[in-house]
């Protein structure tokens, strides 16, 4: 993370005696871009709030959510390794952290606590801010694990047609069944690549390869033409470009990194919090200050 002088309107607001509490809960906690990215937009919003990272170990995840129930806390972040389990400490789940077996935003409302999955809607919201509409597309995505299960469901939500590529390809068939029963399913090997990505509109890089500190790392071997005409969506937002990236825009096509969809499902957790518009061009002006690039 960057120590460069943080401009003011990227500053947390002022802690007062009545200010609100919201956090991340994570193990580790400390790479976390949510902090200064959710300040901003406290600060943007003019809220007397504050966000907090909250390192808990997986053995305190139960008595951490009571203590911020009990703390007043308004809502958290669920990040790894807390997104699945707590799914069964939650007092209601929304059909899309139900279906995707994931909590990554908690909501305390009265004295219940809401479980909710912000990533499916903010990785929509990421494709529609770079021109996508995955209606009806022919969509790749490599990879099956817990990014996968929110853009899988997203993407069969969307009505686009899938093929899951995955290093075990088991797993990808599993995914298949339960989220996107008639998807095509395949290992992630070159001889996958060649057969399945001609034609593909959009091809959706869900493996940490390629991420910070193995950024020499890539899904795809540079011997396969990436499809030209696609829309390259790496979930990998550090680097801010990664070789895949790279490999598609020397083929033609368009490249995004997932920063996106980490502002996106942010800013999506900011208004059940909040109730208000997120300011979306803050939070991205936040982690582009940690995270460098533009
Ligand atoms: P995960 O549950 O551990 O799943 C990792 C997936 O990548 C699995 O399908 C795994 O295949 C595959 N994989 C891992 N190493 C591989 C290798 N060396 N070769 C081929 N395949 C490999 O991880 P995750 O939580 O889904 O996170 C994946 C990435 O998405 C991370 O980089 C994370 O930072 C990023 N992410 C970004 C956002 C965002 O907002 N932009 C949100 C969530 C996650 P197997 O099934 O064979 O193990």
């Amino acid at each position: 993370m960057t120590t460069r002088a943080w401009p003011a309107e990227l500053l947390p607001p002022p802690v007062l005696g009545h200010t609100r509490v919201v956090g991340v809960i994570g193990w580790p906690v400390e790479h976390s871009v949510s902090p200064p990215m959710h300040n901003a937009a406290l600060r943007a919003l003019g809220l007397e709030w504050c966000y907090l990272p909250f390192p808990v170990r997986p053995e305190g995840l139960a008595e951490a959510l009571r203590g911020a129930r009990a703390l007043g806390v308004r809502g958290l972040n669920v990040t790894v390794p807390h997104k699945q389990a707590s799914l069964a400490l939650m007092d209601a789940l929304t059909p899309a952290a139900r279906a995707i077996g994931a909590v990554n935003t908690v909501s305390f409302e009265d004295d219940r606590a809401l479980g909710h999955n912000t990533d499916a809607e903010g990785f929509l919201s990421a494709l529609a801010a770079v021109g996508c509409d995955p209606r009806g597309c022919d969509a790749l995505v490599l990879g099956a694990g817990g990014a996968a299960r929110a853009v899988v469901y997203a993407l069969a939500g969307a009505g686009a047609r899938l093929t899951l590529l995955n290093r075990t390809p088991e797993r990808a068939a599993a995914l298949a069944a339960e989220l996107a029963p008639g998807a095509a399913v395949a290992p992630l090997d070159a001889a996958s690549l060649r057969r399945y990505s001609p034609g593909a509109a959009l091809v959706v890089n869900t493996t940490p390869l390629g991420m910070w500190p193995h950024a020499e790392g890539t899904p795809w071997p540079a011997e396969v033409a990436f499809p030209g005409g696609a829309l390259c969506y790496d979930l990998v937002y550090n680097p801010r470009e990664t070789r895949l990236m790279r490999l598609a825009r020397t083929a033609g096509a368009a490249a995004s990194d997932g920063l996106g969809m980490l502002v996106h499902q942010g800013a999506a957790a900011l208004r059940l919090w909040t109730g208000l518009a997120p300011p979306v061009a803050a939070m991205f002006a936040a982690c582009t200050h940690v995270l460098g690039g533009s």
